[in-house]
């Protein structure tokens, strides 16, 4: 299943006597038009399945409602962007001392917890570089979600590559 390494354990557990049953009833295989569609709807409905992008999406625009109050000056694109290269920025300032220790420059020895602590580092730097990517995406009207999607398929088809994202429709899953 495209979606399955999306859904826990429990749910594709769940998923799976599902097809098998409907499989057995309607006599379908089980990569079948009928299992295709239980798959997309239940991938886009179960909790967990999807999608952590719609959800920063909800989540995200509360919070940034907190921080950015109607007293407050509104952001421009552009402030949005540059919030979002400042944490690009911040994660690329941890890899650079990820290689430090990894080429043992400076003072720095090779050190496996300082490594992985880095390595956390850097993940919540990505984070919050996707999180600042999602909210200038909506400045300008834009479905980061879809546009990841399509942009992925876009250059899968030019280099002639077989693998493509499902499309999300825009309307479903921010709440
Ligand atoms: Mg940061």
């Amino acid at each position: 299943m495209t979606t399955g390494a999306s859904l826990t354990a429990s749910e594709r557990q769940l998923l799976g006597r599902a097809l098998t049953t409907a499989t057995v009833m309607t006599h379908v295989t089980p990569d079948g038009p009928l299992a295709k569609a239980v798959e997309l709807i239940v991938a886009d409905r179960l909790p967990g399945g999807v999608d952590t992008l719609s959800e920063l999406r909800s989540k995200g625009n509360a919070r940034r409602d907190r921080w950015h109050t109607p007293d407050t000056e509104p952001w421009t694109g552009a402030d949005w962007s540059n919030a979002m290269c400042g944490e690009a920025g911040e994660a690329a300032n941890v890899v650079k001392k990820i290689r430090r220790v990894e080429t043992g420059t400076g003072h720095h020895l090779p050190d496996t917890t300082e490594h992985a602590q880095l390595i956390r580092n850097l993940a919540l730097e990505l984070a919050d570089t996707i999180a600042y990517a999602d909210l200038l995406a909506q400045h300008y009207g834009i479905d980061l979600r879809v546009a990841i999607a399509e942009k992925f398929n876009i250059v899968s088809e030019r280099e002639g590559f077989p693998e493509r994202i499902t499309v999300p429709r825009p309307d479903v899953d921010h709440g």
